[in-house]
C-alpha cells in the first residue's frame, strides 16, 4: 500500500463545484506528431471537462487509488515547516503536484522524505524538484509531456497579439465607460511583418510557430537542436545560436525553456542590452529565468514595450511582487497550462503514471524526467542537472 501525497491550488472563492460554462470538451484523439493521448487501463475518476486541479477535483485519483488500497492524502497547504506537505512528506511514497501551485521539493526536503520514490508533476515542468537531489536519493521524476503543450502554446499567441495591438488597456476604457481611440491605438500596432522569434522549440515552442505563420511574422528560434532544413523551409524560420543573436533580430520574443541552474535568471540587464527598443517579452516558461527587477527596469526605460506571461516566483506570487504592477504587463495567475481541456489530459496522464508505478510496469520515455539516478527520456533532452 503506497502513501500518496498530493498538493493541488485551492478549490474556487466561490464554493466547488463551479459552474460550467460549456457541457463538453472536444476529444483529442493524438497529439502532433502521433504521440498517443494518455492510456490508463482503469477506467477515469472523472468526467472530462471538470475542475481537477483544485483541491476538491482530486484530479480524479480517489477512485483508483482507494479501490487498490493506497492512501490519498490531497492538500494545498504547502509551504512553511508546519504545512500539512510538510507534516505527511516523511512517511509518503510518491509526491504529485501541478506547477500551478507548486510543492517545492528542495533537497532539506528530500533529505526528510525517506520513503519518497516518485515526484509526480500533474501537467509539464518540473524544476519545483531539485532534480540533482531527486537523482542522488533515487527519487523516479516524471510529467505528463504535451498533455498542455497546446494549451500553452494558444495562450502565448493570445499574449502576442494582446501586448502588441494594446488590447487590455484598450478594453479596460471600455469597461471605464470611456471612448478613448486615441488613447487605446496610440500603442497599438500591427503584428504583420514583425520578427517574432522563440528561444526554446520544443513541444510549445514549435505549436506557437506553427500558429504565428499565419499571421505572416518573421519566425526566428535558437534551441539546442536546429530543426530539419524542410521544416525549418516550409516554416520559413531563421536558426540563432545564441540568445543574444535572436534577441537582437525580434521584435517579440517568446521564452520556452525549461528552467535549471543555467538557465535561471538568462534575461538580465545584459540581454536586455541586446534587445531594439520596445521589444514585447512573453514567458510561460517559468519566471525565474527573467531577473525579476531587470524586468521592471526594461518596462519602465521602455526597453521593452510590454512583458506577458502566467509564470513567478515565488508561487503563488505575493501581493506585492512588482510584476503585478509594473507597466505595460499581461500576467496573469499561473493558468495557461491548467485550462478544464487541459486539466482532462494531464489528470488521464497521472493515473497511467500512478497505474505503470505501483504496477511495476514501464512508465513512457517521454513522460520521465529522471529514473535510476540520473536524467533520462524527456529530462535527457530538455534539462541539465547544472
Ligand atoms: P519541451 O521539453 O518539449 O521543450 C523544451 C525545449 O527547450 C527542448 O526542445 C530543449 O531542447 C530546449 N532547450 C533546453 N535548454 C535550452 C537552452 N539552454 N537553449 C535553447 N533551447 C533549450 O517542453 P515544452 O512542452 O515545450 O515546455 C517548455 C517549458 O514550458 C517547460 O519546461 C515548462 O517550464 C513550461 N511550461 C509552462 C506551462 C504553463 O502552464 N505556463 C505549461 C507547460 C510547460
Amino acid at each position: 500500500m503506497a502513501k500518496v501525497l498530493c498538493v493541488l491550488y485551492p478549490d474556487p472563492v466561490t464554493g466547488y463545484p463551479p459552474a460550467y460554462a460549456r457541457d463538453t470538451i472536444p476529444v483529442i484523439a493524438s497529439y502532433p506528431g502521433g504521440e498517443s493521448v494518455p492510456t490508463p487501463v482503469s477506467p477515469l475518476g472523472f468526467r472530462p471537462g471538470s475542475l481537477l486541479g483544485s483541491v476538491s477535483g482530486e484530479l480524479g485519483l480517489r477512485p483508483y487509488l482507494e479501490a487498490n488500497g493506497h492512501e490519498l492524502i490531497v492538500t494545498s497547504d504547502k509551504d512553511g515547516a508546519d504545512s500539512t506537505f510538510d507534516h505527511h512528506l516523511p512517511d509518503a511514497d510518491i509526491v504529485i503536484s501541478q506547477p500551478f501551485w507548486p510543492a517545492y521539493l528542495t533537497a532539506d526536503r528530500i533529505d526528510k522524505a525517506k520513503k519518497l520514490k516518485l515526484a509526480l508533476t500533474a501537467g509539464i515542468g518540473s524544476d519545483h524538484v531539485d532534480l540533482k537531489a531527486a537523482a542522488a536519493h533515487g527519487i523516479s521524476v516524471a510529467e505528463e509531456t504535451y498533455s498542455n503543450s497546446i494549451s500553452v502554446a494558444e495562450h502565448v499567441v493570445m499574449m502576442v497579439l494582446s501586448l502588441v495591438r494594446n488590447y487590455l488597456p484598450a478594453h479596460q476604457y471600455a469597461v471605464n465607460g470611456g471612448w478613448n481611440i486615441a488613447d487605446c491605438v496610440s500603442r497599438s500596432y500591427d503584428v504583420e511583418g514583425m520578427h517574432f522569434g522563440t528561444i526554446g522549440a520544443g513541444r510549445i515552442g514549435m505549436a506557437v510557430l506553427k500558429r504565428l505563420k499565419s499571421f505572416d511574422m518573421h519566425l526566428h528560434y535558437m534551441e539546442r537542436y536546429q530543426q530539419p532544413e524542410e521544416v525549418e523551409s516550409k516554416l520559413g524560420l531563421q536558426f540563432h545560436a545564441t540568445p543574444e543573436e535572436l534577441v537582437a533580430h525580434c521584435d517579440v520574443i517568446n521564452l520556452q525553456v525549461p528552467l535549471y541552474p543555467s538557465t535561471e535568471g538568462m534575461f538580465n540587464d545584459r540581454m536586455f542590452d541586446h534587445m531594439k527598443r520596445g521589444s514585447y517579452l512573453i514567458n510561460t516558461a517559468r519566471g525565474k529565468l527573467c531577473d525579476r527587477d531587470a524586468v521592471v527596469r526594461a518596462l519602465n526605460s521602455g526597453k521593452l514595450a510590454g512583458y506577458a506571461g502566467d509564470v513567478w516566483f515565488p508561487q503563488p506570487a505575493p501581493v506585492e511582487h512588482p510584476w503585478r504592477s509594473m507597466p505595460f504587463n499581461g500576467m496573469t495567475p499561473h493558468m495557461s497550462g491548467s485550462s478544464l481541456s487541459a486539466q482532462a489530459r494531464y489528470a488521464a496522464g497521472t493515473l497511467e503514471i500512478l497505474e505503470c508505478f505501483l504496477n511495476h510496469r514501464p512508465i513512457r520515455p517521454e513522460y520521465l524526467i529522471v529514473d535510476g539516478g540520473q536524467l533520462v527520456g524527456t529530462g535527457e533532452r530538455s534539462y541539465q542537472l547544472a
